[in-house]
């Protein structure tokens, strides 16, 4: 049974991971948290490169105690913020080179939705990707993950981290709007933006702001802005599962964590009579064992990446990848 470490970097956490078939053997992480605003691309990869050295040191340490053989590295090619991404294949490279194993650049949406797919035992799902920078309903047909709905402009968590930070509530923001909004009760009306099968999420962080200038209680606003903002993602996510014609769904991404879009979807679903699958919170938001895990599934399928296609793709779609694992 192949082992096989991964590399995440793509954004906020940097994380090192080792699996196998069966389950998460290690894994290690570090989070960058920005010292004011959001996220700053080169401060988190200055950050990545201060501390990979040191969880690739435990990881590999603990590696050695169990007497682990390493089959393979894999990394996260993209999407994400580039310098970020440079340095996570910096260090996948070094480790492909130093023992001579194989390296597998992973496309990190679709290692969102594989790993959910392994913890929840769901088999053929439509997938909301929900994370800070990514949103995306995704459906696996014919040797591609389909973008079915995809947002237009900013993801559902950046939206979240936008209208927190705007109204002085420190970054992340969505689970502090989770907080607030469990005590609203009224519904204030915002812009409601579905476009065919996508999504918009700017003019309603925008409106949200304004609303909030006007004197609209925090507690009002926090439930009025994720009721829109979920409710878009739901219908969306509903009409995939009609047109493609599936029987599950599944929840991917750290904005996955929130109970209430968790909720709202498992009502769609009981409705419509398909299962609804929701991993733990920790395989939700960005971590390195989905890396790895999708790193496994490639490894097995002999889709591994020679060092000269190893460059990063920031802007890396999940329908460019040809899955050579199903
Ligand atoms: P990811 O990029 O997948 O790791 O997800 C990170 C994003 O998830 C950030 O934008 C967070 O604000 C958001 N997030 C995490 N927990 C929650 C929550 N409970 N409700 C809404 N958004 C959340
Ligand atoms: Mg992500």
């Amino acid at each position: 049974m192949p082992v096989v470490l991964g590399i995440e970097g793509t954004a906020w956490n940097l994380g090192v991971a080792i699996v196998d078939d069966e389950d998460v053997i290690v894994e290690r992480a570090d989070a960058y948290l920005p010292v004011s605003g959001g996220i700053h691309p080169r401060d988190a990869a200055q950050h990545h490169a201060d501390s990979i050295v040191g969880l690739l040191r435990q990881v590999l340490t603990f590696a050695l105690e169990k007497s682990l053989k390493i089959d393979a590295v894999s990394f996260s090619q993209g999407p994400g913020l580039g310098p970020c991404l440079r340095t996570v294949a910096t260090a996948a490279r070094a480790i492909a080179l130093n023992f001579n194993i194989p390296l597998i650049g992973v496309n990190h949406c679709i290692a969102h939705v594989e790993v959910g797919i392994w913890k929840t035992g769901a088999n053929d799902p439509i997938t909301l990707y929900v994370s800070g920078a990514n949103s995306q309903v995704l459906s696996y047909n014919r040797g591609r993950y389909r973008v079915l709905g995809e947002t237009l402009d900013i993801g559902v968590g950046n939206a979240f981290d936008k209208f927190a930070r705007s109204i002085g509530l420190p970054h992340p923001g969505g689970p502090r709007i989770e907080e607030h909004a469990r005590g609203g009760g009224r519904y204030i009306e915002l812009p409601y933006t579905v476009k065919g099968m996508d999504f918009s999420f700017t003019g309603l962080t925008t409106a949200a702001r304004e609303a909030y200038e006007r004197g609209v209680s925090l507690s009002d606003l926090c439930h009025s802005f994720q009721e829109t903002a979920f409710a878009m993602l739901v219908e969306v996510t509903e009409r995939a599962v009609a047109h493609a014609g599936k029987e599950e769904v599944l929840l991917a991404g750290g904005v996955g964590a929130n109970r209430r879009l968790q909720e709202m979807l498992g009502i769609m679903c009981d409705e419509r009579g398909v299962g609804f699958y929701v991993p733990e919170t920790r395989f939700l938001g960005d971590n390195a064992a989905m890396i790895a895990h999708l790193g496994n599934l490639q490894l097995k399928a002999r889709d591994v990446t020679p060092l000269e296609e190893s460059g990063v793709n920031p802007s890396f779609r999940p329908d460019e990848v040809r899955v050579t694992w199903k």
